[in-house]
């Protein structure tokens, strides 16, 4: 049986040492960092992560500021709105919710935050930084998934890693940490032939896909770590029944529930073949907010402000 790789805990650790950050900051008669979180629309799942990244901002002493859009804003008042965050001293990170509505370019809006504040680390500035190996703001979710492999002693020197999923947001930069830390990485996507087959050579495999359940323990090498980031909601209870064999308790939540949240991963196949895997929710989820506030207290150290 696999160990449980708990993200949930990893991220308290992660959030513990931020507080001590910003608590060292006060100490050295400094201000707390500011997050300033814009969110355009009401679509409800963005509405969840934006409460619970202000939440969690609060645990830390963060100052985190929103700032509310209607859906139908225009192009121009969104980027008027980051450039005027840009230019503000109090505001250290910004970070636009996406997806962003349908009209409004989101690439637009995350080029046109300042480098030195992009706290989620997309901005092709900090992208290129993390091609070179040089510190810069990195993606969250990549950055935490290095950090539990750390915290879990993962020794990633000539390991065999597949990533599957190649977005700028977490697997081509999941795959560029990788390679810095001397994994032999292979990058595998919707059109890579016999999946089953690449992900079967992986010491680490990482899926970070949106398709539930695509990963079966067939296509685990026994022994390996296993990082699910995906997060998919199931609500077809036929499909439940289909993904969900060899997991008892999430069949019954679906049933009890209607609903009830996934990896891309098998959990219950992949508990029986790998060393390690994360589970989904508790994995991967909680670590990216964790990551968030990690990159918002250093580009508040970054300022000197
Ligand atoms: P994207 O949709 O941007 O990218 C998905 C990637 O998966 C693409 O590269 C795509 O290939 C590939 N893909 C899709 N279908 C298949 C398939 N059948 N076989 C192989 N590869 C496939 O997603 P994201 O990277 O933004 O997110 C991936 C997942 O991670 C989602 O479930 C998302 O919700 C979750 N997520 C979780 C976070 C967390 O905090 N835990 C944070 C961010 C994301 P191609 O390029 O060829 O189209």
């Amino acid at each position: 049986m696999a160990t449980i790789l708990d993200g949930k805990a990893h991220a308290d650790r992660m959030l513990e040492s931020v507080r001590l950050g910003v608590e060292d900051r006060r100490a050295r008669g400094l201000r707390a960092p500011g997050l300033a979180v814009v969110l355009v629309g009401d679509d409800p799942a963005s509405q969840v992560y934006v409460r619970n990244k202000s939440a969690a901002c609060a645990k830390v002493g963060i100052t985190s500021i929103e700032h509310r859009l209607a859906a139908e804003t225009p192009q121009a008042e969104l980027d008027a709105l980051i450039d005027q965050l840009n230019a503000d001293p109090d505001v250290d990170g910004i970070l636009v919710q996406l997806p962003l509505p349908k009209g409004l370019d989101s690439k637009e809006a995350l080029h046109r935050i300042s480098p030195a504040k992009d706290v989620d680390g997309f901005h092709p500035m900090n992208q290129g930084l993390l091609l070179e190996g040089l510190p810069g703001l990195r993606p969250c979710t990549p950055t935490a998934c290095m950090s539990l492999l750390a915290h879990h002693g993962v020794n990633l020197k000539g390991l065999r890693a597949v990533v599957l999923g190649r977005s700028e947001i977490v697997g081509k930069p999941m795959a560029l940490m990788l390679l810095e830390q001397h994994a032999t990485v292979t990058i595998a996507h919707s059109r890579t032939k016999d999946l089953p087959a690449v992900c079967r050579e992986a010491d680490l495999l990482v899926a970070a896909v949106g398709r539930p359940g695509l990963v079966e323990g067939s296509w685990i090498k026994p022994g390996a770590v296993v990082v699910d980031v995906g997060i998919n909601r199931i609500e077809d209870p036929a499909l439940g029944e289909r993904l969900f064999a060899a997991e008892p308790k999430k069949l019954e939540t679906l049933k009890t529930k209607g609903a009830v949240l996934c990896g891309d991963v098998r959990f219950g196949e992949a508990m029986q073949v790998a060393s390690a895997v994360t589970p989904v929710p508790g994995g991967v989820g909680p670590l990216t907010i964790a990551g968030l506030l990690t990159n918002a207290l250093m580009a508040a150290n970054n300022h000197g402000a």
